[in-house]
């Protein structure tokens, strides 16, 4: 087994714990308390990280796969482009058209009753995006050991509460305990075999990561500004806590990327 095998399985696996641990925060207990207060900071953060990894990471490193091995006078980047678009498409179909309506990252009161079909599709919708995480940290970990490692920071900063959102619907589907974990676990083993599928086809067909990067960025953009960014100004009137712990996401990101590129280069 490569290094690389296992240090996909490693942060595919500790991204999929993220997801049961956001549920389990829905059975009440003092530190549970105190963890969903902090779920909205951790939010912020993880949002500022990821539009951070997504522009300054990400977009460049899909314009450089494009344009190697291409005489320079051919290269079109409309495919990474559509790719990038289609992404964020599909996620807004699957969030908004598919699955019920809900906010990522919410809690869903128990006595806003959802129907059993409305939590399993949600478990869905949310299952295809989760396994796009679990594509994001692979592929970027093909590019490099450092950029692996940011992505899943990304990956990971979001993924408890993911698993809150999903667990609190499954709640006030009228689901015991036993209910959330399987669809948390369901989530979480989503990601890992994300992770898990990419890795080994895109050993086999090595341009498969020009078109997985771009796709999986256009997800990332799609959770970043259009899920979270919303979700975390929707719940603080005008603090401006929010916006200082989104920015420190963007600092906490450049801290590590300057770190990183002084390991690997
Ligand atoms: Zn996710």
């Amino acid at each position: 087994m490569s290094s690389s095998f296992w240090q996909i399985l490693i942060f595919g696996s500790l991204a999929a714990l993220g997801n049961i641990l956001g549920g389990l925060v829905l059975f009440p207990s003092k530190v549970q308390t105190y963890a969903k207060r902090s779920v909205r900071l951790i939010l912020a953060v993880g949002t500022g990280f990821m539009l951070a990894v997504t522009f300054i990471e990400i977009l460049p490193k899909t314009i450089e796969l494009w344009q190697q091995n291409v005489d320079h006078s051919a290269i079109n980047y409309t495919a990474p482009m559509v790719l990038l678009l289609a992404g964020y498409l599909l996620t807004q179909l699957l969030e908004h058209t598919i699955a019920p309506h809900f906010h990522l990252g919410e809690e869903v009161r128990a006595d806003e009753g959802i129907s059993v079909g409305s939590a399993y599709a949600a478990v869905a919708g949310m299952g295809i995006h989760t396994f796009f995480d679990g594509v994001m940290i692979a592929a970027a970990s093909q590019l490099s050991a450092g950029l692996g490692f940011l992505v899943f920071l990304a990956v990971a900063l979001h993924k408890f509460p993911e698993g809150l959102t999903v667990g609190s619907m499954v709640l006030a589907a009228g689901k015991a305990r036993g209910g959330v974990m399987a669809a948390t676990i369901t989530l979480g083993l989503t990601t890992l075999l994300g992770a898990l599928i990419f890795h080994i086809a895109g050993e086999g067909v090595s341009s498969l990561v020009r078109y997985a990067l771009p796709f999986a960025a256009g997800v990332t953009l799609y959770v970043a500004a259009s899920d979270l960014v919303p979700e975390i100004n929707h719940h603080s009137g005008r603090s401006v806590f929010v916006t200082i712990a989104m920015f420190l996401g963007v600092g906490l990101f450049f801290a590590l990327d300057i770190t990183l590129a002084s390991f690997f280069h």
